[in-house]
């Protein structure tokens, strides 16, 4: 017995002093040292581009800038008139009832009372985004390379980028039910990986590293991004110019600079 609580005592120190030899970042993550347990072998497939990237993972297409040719030029410039958005009806806004009515369903997995008040604050910055002008212009009108378009489209127009979002149509649900349909978990790793996912998962991971000191638009930002990986866009893995003008990229900035400009 006294031999087992000797161990028991080692390694107690030994841990101790680990965790100490690993904190020397002073005031990061208070706290939530415990919930990164079971995260290390899951190998968050981004992390390289130091600074501030999602991490997401659906990667596989990386064509960066390449998309020349076939998208439409200008036609959904000025189309915001009456016929946008295929079977909503359309205020005189131009703004679509499916945009006002968009739904976030969130389902949290290690939040802490102050954590899920924080992400609440993101929900609602997300929901009056989405419902507003600003954000259906600047997705419709987004530009790379002098046409309207994204990088890593898969194809797809400006116009109906914009409608996969109202859709809430997620790969893994295959439901237009006009709701953005995740799970959030937090976990701590002193690392550059702010989140990640998995293309075959509902769950979006979420670093308290970076969670805990984002603000509420930029947490939103994050969040939008990441859904995006679910409605099955994607971006290069690592850091270029062009991967800006990705549809994660480019619409995730759009949810935080206008989310905090509200
Ligand atoms: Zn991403």
């Amino acid at each position: 017995m006294t031999v087992v609580k000797y161990f028991l005592m080692t390694s107690l120190l030994f841990s101790l002093v680990a965790c100490n030899g690993e904190g020397t970042q002073p005031g990061t993550d208070e706290g939530n040292d415990s919930t990164d347990v079971g995260i290390g072998g899951e190998n968050p497939d981004d992390g390289s581009n130091g600074g501030t990237t999602d991490g997401g993972s659906n990667g596989g297409t990386t064509d960066g800038g390449s998309n020349g040719g076939t998208t439409d030029g200008g036609s959904n410039g000025g189309t915001t008139g009456g016929s946008t958005g295929g079977g909503t009806t359309t205020p005189s806004d131009g703004v679509p009832t499916a945009a006002k009515n968009f739904k976030v369903n969130i389902t949290y997995v290690n939040f802490t009372a102050a954590q899920k008040t924080k992400y609440e604050q993101a929900v609602a910055i997300v929901k009056k985004v989405v419902a507003s002008k600003t954000f259906m212009d600047s997705v419709k009108n987004h530009k790379y390379g002098g046409k309207v378009t994204y990088v890593d489209n898969g194809g797809k127009t400006n116009a109906t980028i914009y409608q996969n979002i109202l859709d809430g149509n997620e790969k893994l649900n295959n439901t237009k039910n006009n709701t953005m349909d995740v799970e959030i978990e937090l976990y701590y790793a002193n690392n550059t990986t702010v989140g990640y996912t998995y293309a075959n998962s509902k769950r979006i991971w979420v670093n308290t590293k970076y969670f805990n000191t984002y603000t509420p638009s930029k947490v939103a930002g994050n969040l939008f991004h990441e859904w995006l990986h679910k409605l099955g866009y994607g971006h290069a893995s690592s850091y270029s110019t062009s991967r800006d003008y990705s549809v994660p990229y480019a619409i995730g900035y759009m949810i935080s600079s206008q989310g905090a400009k509200l």
